[in-house]
């Protein structure tokens, strides 16, 4: 083992601070006992200040594919169109288990270096006369590229042809590292998972859901047992789950909501901001380009960036992993080998950030990678003129 901390910088799972892991090393109680009662009922309002929602969220004891699949048979029968919007490899993950479960898939193609185009979804929408349409589905922030999608204007979209589709949200990596309302911005179901903004090991994913949502499910008929929302409401109310739920993530959780509310959530979106900028910084003096082409669509959670030509992500990553103990996100899909990612979300600050950024520099020395040098300057050039330092480093009221 070398020594020193290994440095997690992919995309999720991300670093698990020491206060989370610390709340989760408990015996595990009762999950019908009143100790269990008070931490479902905290946990479960909680959760709903994360996804900015008045409305209930369920919570799986699944990776963020199973809340995926949640999302889908709770609100959708055999045959349903569903419109996706192919920003990346996740987006492509969550059409192909849609198709499995015999929904019809209506793909907008995509180039992977952008968010889901609003416009695209509005012209498909105007044109689906019939409203064989009952779903929009897209990534919040789509892991595989570093580029996310502007919900609000899909959901602009949506209303402006009148359209009664449900609008169904990926965000598994933004939650809790980029600014995301599930009520204000009118989204049907949001599908999140514990490993990446959220601080947690994986193991948990969320489905936050709204009235809309909750009406579909009378009317849905995909067979849905373990995934049924219904289900788990029931014993929700009183802060109980419906089967042996994952007791000590839950600790964890509670644990990282407190974190995350001592930080305010603002200011946690303007660190993961900050990281974001000072990373895109570093590339540009690098010289290597970023994946993501729309500057509004930047990724605060992750920064995806190309090789120059000739040259393998893959060997620059193992080649840092190797030197530098640090992992790095892969290409993923038709970008294997083409691009590596950089995850800076969840337990993370501006020194994290400088290890990391100082290793990527390392590395494209020693693995002969055409560059300038000075990334990790600019870097630092960038995050010296931010003033204060992170807000989580004082315990804000
Ligand atoms: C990680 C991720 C997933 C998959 O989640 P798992 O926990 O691996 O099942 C889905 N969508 C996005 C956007 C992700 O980042």
């Amino acid at each position: 083992m070398p020594a020193g901390r290994h440095f997690l910088q992919i995309p999720g799972p991300t670093n698990v601070p020491d206060r989370v892991l610390r709340a989760i090393d408990r015996p595990t109680i009762d999950h019908r006992g009143p100790e269990f009662q008070e931490l479902g009922q905290d946990v479960l309002a909680g959760i709903r200040r994360i996804f900015k929602t008045r409305h209930p969220v369920v919570i799986y004891p699944a990776s963020g594919t199973g809340a995926w699949e949640a999302a889908l048979v709770n609100v959708l029968s055999p045959g349903d169109k569903v419109l996706m919007y192919e920003s990346g490899h996740f987006a492509a993950l969550w059409r192909k288990l849609a198709g499995r479960l015999g929904l019809e898939v209506e793909l907008i193609p995509g180039d992977w270096r952008r968010g889901a185009e609003a416009p695209a979804i509005r012209e498909r929408l105007a044109a689906d006369k019939a409203h064989a349409i009952k779903a929009v589905c897209v990534v919040h922030n789509e892991t595989s590229t570093g580029a996310t999608t502007r919900v609000p204007l899909v959901r602009k979209a949506i209303d402006e042809t009148r359209h009664p589709a449900l609008l169904l949200v990926d965000t598994i990596s933004s939650l809790a590292s980029i600014d995301y309302r599930h009520d204000e911005w009118g989204v049907d179901v949001t599908v999140g998972g514990s490993q990446k903004g959220l601080m947690l090991p994986p193991g948990l994913s969320f489905n936050a859901l709204s009235p809309k949502a909750l009406a579909a499910q009378a009317g849905a008929k995909l067979p849905r047992s373990y995934w049924d929302w219904s289900e788990m409401l029931a014993p929700n109310e009183k802060g109980f789950f419906p089967y042996t739920p994952a007791t000590n993530l839950l600790y964890g959780l509670r644990e990282a909501i407190r974190m995350l509310e001592e930080e305010g959530l603002a200011n946690v979106f303007a660190r993961h901001d900050r990281h974001a900028e000072a990373t895109r910084r570093a590339a540009a003096a690098w010289g290597l380009e970023v994946l993501c082409a729309v500057p509004e669509e930047y990724s605060s959670s992750l920064t995806a960036l190309i090789m120059p030509a000739g040259h393998d992500a893959d060997r620059l990553r193992s080649a840092i992993l190797e030197r530098f103990d640090m992992s790095l996100g892969m290409g993923l899909g038709r970008l294997a080998g083409k691009v590596f990612r950089i995850g800076h979300l969840g337990d993370f600050n501006d020194l994290t950030l400088m290890g990391t950024l100082s290793g990527v520099e390392m590395g494209l020395e020693l693995a002969g990678v055409p560059h300038r040098k000075g990334g990790a300057q600019a870097a630092m050039d960038y995050l010296a003129s931010c003033g204060r330092p992170a807000a989580g480093t004082a315990k804000a009221a």
